[in-house]
């Protein structure tokens, strides 16, 4: 059998495999890359966020990777890799629907929620286009130097000692086995080292349980010109809301919308499982027209769609939620979306990545052999945990509350407090911060006792209870509402929240 050695060998080469492997390459670690496919080829979950722009830019600045500071901002993606797929994204959109019922705009925006991110085109968000972005970020970790093998099988993980790794694999028809010191899994969800390690699942403590029915279409009409239609006011909202992460919000479930430049659309429904259990009679298709069926306003935007060639299907997971109990030891870690995901609402995926990949190559440059480094990396486990934790309860607050579009609207400003709050304790210079602040105390607990107040009134509110709940709610995060979130003066409308560039 062939050997090669290394410091670190990275399991997974989506952006945040080959970005991990490509800020060690240049902190002089000897890196492979090794994934069972090659780029380019599908993958989901592609809308970005303010955080995840701030540390793509971050990183880019201190480690000296000028060929990623593009990525930042839409407005320098488009100038200097149009070829790259990207979408235009301004902020989060969010429309209440009815089952059985035309979507009815209101005058005063009751089932419309716009929370800007960005003040302009240029400096805006962005949706990746992943099979486009994940061979990018592939091909410039190959481009400095680190050894990338695509179509390369895993057969078996060894770990003989402390820092003594051995992967043997099975790559252009002939055994190989690469030794690393150190062993970092970006599989995703096929969790590749935990699994070898026989490290338990603890997905229980997840709250959240839901499922997704998700592909790619050509021909999605507009929601922007279907609002105008019925009638929407459509000039009051602060972006365009074609061009968000946008969430239909329907009877126990959500839909996403993302739209690309080149004419596709990433959508994808996301069921309350404990609602809407998976039925395997169900094909995914039937289940799939069901829900449009139910929603005329949704069919319409895709009588004309079609699915994409890539992946040419309807694609349809079992629970999303999965959580590993481990999630790093003195000679390994797994990234963030090995080591759990909650759900795809609010679009924390990509921007948790970044922020585990920022905490980890720090721990790799600064303490790759200091004794320091063992405890260093338990706190990224804890961190990890925490970033979590935090996420499942803002999500599983706002599913709570998807029967009534006002609570709704309330529990997804925890998650706008959150993440405003990031994004200022990191402009003013706090780049060691958890995701969301998840690892600060104070703003842990209130947020807590926000959810629990809005869990406590979910399925069971009246209007004059919105109002107290929405009042309870501002006075508990107001130590974190920086940007005017849950103001009723706004009917909705949320133009005040751009992240600080
Ligand atoms: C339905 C859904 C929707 C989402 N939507 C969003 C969103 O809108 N915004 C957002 O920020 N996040 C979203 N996410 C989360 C987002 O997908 C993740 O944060 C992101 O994919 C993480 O990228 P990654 O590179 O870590 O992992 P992945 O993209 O999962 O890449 C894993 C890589 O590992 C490789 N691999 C797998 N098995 C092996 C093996 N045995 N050996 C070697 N290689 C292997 C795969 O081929 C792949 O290239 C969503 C997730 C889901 C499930």
């Amino acid at each position: 059998m062939k050997e090669q050695k290394f410091d670190v060998v990275v399991l997974g080469s989506g952006f945040a495999g080959s970005l991990t492997a490509m800020i060690l390459q240049r902190v002089g670690r000897r890196v492979a890359l090794i994934d069972k496919t090659r780029h380019p080829r599908f993958v989901i979950g592609e809308s970005s966020t303010p955080i995840a722009n701030m540390v793509l830019r971050d990183l880019a600045k201190r480690y000296d990777l000028p060929r990623l500071l593009p990525l930042a901002k839409y407005g320098s993606w488009q100038e200097t890799y149009p070829h790259v797929g990207c979408g235009l994204k301004r902020g989060f959109s969010y429309f209440g629907h009815k089952p059985g019922q035309v979507f009815t705009p209101s005058p005063t925006h009751a089932n419309e929620l716009l929370v800007a991110a960005s003040s302009h085109d240029r400096d805006s968000d962005t949706q990746w286009l992943r099979a486009d972005v994940d061979q990018w970020f592939c091909s410039e970790a190959a481009a400095i130097g680190v050894m990338v093998l695509e179509e390369c099988t895993v057969r078996e993980i060894q770990h003989a000692g402390l820092n003594d790794w051995s992967i043997d694999c099975q790559y252009e028809g002939q055994a190989i086995s690469f030794h690393g010191s150190f062993l970092v899994d970006a599989t995703g969800e096929a969790g590749v080292l935990p699994r070898s390690l026989g490290i338990a699942s603890c997905v229980d403590r997840c709250r959240t349980h839901s499922r997704a029915v998700f592909s790619h279409f050509r021909g999605v009409g507009s929601w922007h010109d279907a609002l105008n239609s019925l009638g929407g006011l459509t000039q009051d909202h602060p972006f365009h809301c074609d061009n968000a992460a946008q969430h239909h919000i329907l009877d126990g479930a959500w839909l996403w919308m993302l739209r690309f430049n080149n004419g596709l659309t990433s959508a994808g429904l996301v069921l309350d499982e404990a609602k809407y259990p998976l039925d395997p009679s169900l094909d995914t298709f039937t289940e799939w027209n069901q829900w449009l069926a139910r929603y005329p306003s949704l069919a319409a935007m895709f009588a004309d769609a079609e699915l994409a060639t890539a992946p040419g299907r309807l694609l349809r997971t079992k629970r999303l939620q999965r959580r590993w109990s481990q999630l790093a030891g003195e000679d390994w870690a797994l990234l963030p979306h090995t080591a759990g995901f909650v759900d795809p609402l609010h679009s924390t995926g990509i921007a948790h990545s970044l922020c585990g990949i920022e905490r980890l190559v720090q721990i790799l440059d600064q303490l790759w052999q200091d004794a320091a480094r063992t405890k260093a990396l338990a706190g990224y486990g804890k961190t990890l945990e925490k970033e979590l934790d935090l996420i499942d309860e803002l999500v599983a607050a706002c599913f709570a509350s998807f029967d009534n579009f006002d609570l709704l609207v309330v529990a997804s400003m925890l998650y706008f407090a959150a993440a405003t709050t990031y994004e200022r304790l990191r402009c003013e210079g706090n780049t060691s911060l958890a995701l969301l602040c998840a690892d600060q105390d104070s703003v842990r607990s209130l947020l807590h006792d926000a959810c629990a107040v809005i869990s406590q009134h979910a399925h069971r509110s009246s209007d004059n209870t919105i109002d107290q709940v929405r009042r309870q709610v501002a006075s508990l995060v107001a130590p974190i509402n920086h940007v005017g979130l849950l103001d009723d003066s706004v009917s909705n409308m949320y133009r005040h929240t751009v992240a600080p560039m």
